[in-house]
């Protein structure tokens, strides 16, 4: 009987749609979300009556569970997070994150036409490279750049344009793979080029590479090892020695650098990594590198050398469907532009910054972190700022280790496990590390402005059980 009585209580779409509620939410979302949502809630309900679940099916009862559908339905699925993880160019968590400035040209950029293919002086046809051309020359020293929509590109289309269906020798100890899909050999096959291996896995001498060279030799092809490093019994051929004899037998040398470093961060306590400077003075005849990753920039590759290498590169048929799109052109050159104050690029640029940054700026930010919530929190889990270590990420600077600050949260009524999944879980979601029972946020990858929304992420991780064990729904209010 109560099941029939509740039953006939529960209101129908119509009535859903109509009510105040309704309107609300057919002014905010599309109808089809609307309508999909509260189809789902009302269904669910009527399935919760017949299995014998007695509970308010009033539209009011029912308005915060459809208003949440409707919200998760009508959410990006792309969105925003905390990097809690100290890796500054983390690749899963989308690289490098943009200055302020580079955003802002692209916004304007984006919303309005450009110059991007016509030349203002003349009123004809330019070309989309022009624009970045000349920074890139003037921060690097090469004669020429071209760009394109990632460095993977950038080493594809310079052995089809430099090496196809000839010989590109290569180190055995540089035929690095980055990340799954990227690597060398492969990158090779795609391109048409045939892979000429020499030296050893911990060795490469000079007269490896000179015994290799033969009248089928396009290129040679210097890698940065990128992701790892070799030590011990180990040897390679620096760039000045390959460009020496690729002279001598008038063959190109390419050096892929990955992540291109364009300040000399050993001034900033960062060892190992050369700058892209240092390899164009090597007379390498092209260098190309990652957007994203130290530069601190948008996902590109950046392809600068000789003039005459770069203008075949131009020229090549490929290039058009590497192109890079004018928004990513945009964040590419503002970025460029706040090198020219390297002072100014350490601080703006987010990646830069977090790098660089000293273990006192991070250790207070740590203390922030806890200050912020020791009211809330310290009843279910230890807090304390810890000492640790963070690291570049993206394939840079493999070897080194960041001296970091973390909070460590060891919490009391539930498994670490339990809490990283919630903050994994939250909106905003937040990503930590697990390491010995205790979830550790590091402080040099969270930014300034999102300590707010880390800290409520935290103190509803612990409080999920008490809003579970709430039978009713809260009224709508908005909820997150
Ligand atoms: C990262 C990297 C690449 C690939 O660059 P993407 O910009 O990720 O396409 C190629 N070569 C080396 C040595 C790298 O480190």
């Amino acid at each position: 009987m109560i099941i029939r009585y509740q039953l006939s209580q529960l209101p129908s779409v119509d009535e859903c749609l109509k009510s105040s509620c309704g309107q609300k939410w057919l002014d905010l979302f599309p109808r089809k979300i609307v309508l999909r949502a509260v189809r789902e809630v009302i269904d669910s309900k009527r399935k919760e009556i017949l299995n014998g679940a007695v509970s308010d099916v009033s539209i009011e009862a029912l308005s915060h569970d459809m208003e949440q559908t409707i919200k998760k339905y009508f959410a990006y699925k792309l969105r925003p997070l905390i990097n809690a993880t100290g890796v500054v160019i983390h690749t899963n968590l989308g690289r490098s994150i943009l200055s302020d400035r580079a955003v802002e040209h692209v916004t304007t950029t984006a919303l309005s036409y450009s110059n991007l293919e016509y030349e203002i002086t003349t009123g004809k046809r330019g070309k989309r490279y022009s624009h970045i051309q000349e920074i890139i020359r003037e921060l690097t020293g090469a004669e020429d750049a071209v760009v394109v929509n990632n460095n993977a590109a950038a080493v594809l289309i310079c052995l089809d344009t430099f090496a196809k269906g000839r010989e590109v020798i290569v180190s055995r100890g540089e035929l690095v793979e980055i990340g799954g899909s990227f690597r060398i050999p492969e990158v090779m096959k795609a391109s048409g080029a045939v892979l000429r291996e020499i030296g050893t896995t911990n060795k490469a001498h000079l007269a490896d590479y000179e015994n290799a060279l033969c009248g089928n030799t396009a290129l040679l092809l210097k890698v940065h090892q990128s992701n790892y490093r070799m030590i011990g019994f180990t040897e390679e051929v620096p760039i000045e020695k390959l460009v020496k004899i690729g002279k001598e037998y008038k063959i190109p040398v390419v050096a892929d650098l990955g992540s291109g470093c364009m300040i000399d961060l050993k001034k900033y306590g960062v060892p190992g990594e050369p700058t892209v400077q240092e390899v164009v003075k090597t007379g390498a005849d092209v260098v190309t590198f990652s957007g994203d990753k130290l530069l601190g920039g948008p996902q590109a590759g950046i392809i600068i050398g000789k003039e005459k290498f770069i203008q075949k590169v131009q020229k090549n048929p490929l290039l058009r469907a590497m192109r890079i799109d004018k928004m990513t052109l945009a964040s590419l050159e503002a970025t460029f532009m706040q090198y020219l104050d390297e002072e100014k690029a350490l601080k703006e640029i987010p990646t830069l910054r977090m790098l660089t940054e000293s273990a006192d700026v991070i250790k207070k930010r740590a203390r922030k972190i806890i200050l912020s919530m020791k009211k809330d929190v310290s009843r279910h889990a230890e807090l304390e700022v810890r000492a640790d270590e963070s690291q570049a990420g993206g394939g840079s600077l493999p070897e080194i280790n960041f001296p970091t600050f973390v909070v460590s949260v060891k919490p009391l009524s539930i498994s670490v496990n339990e809490l990283e999944k919630r903050l994994r879980l939250s909106a905003p979601p937040v990503i930590a590390r697990i390491k010995d029972d205790a979830l550790l946020l590091d402080a040099r990858t969270v930014q300034d402005g999102e300590i707010r929304d880390l800290v409520g992420c935290i103190i509803k991780a612990f409080q999920i059980k008490k809003l579970l064990s709430n039978k009713i729904s809260p009224p709508l209010t908005g909820g997150d």
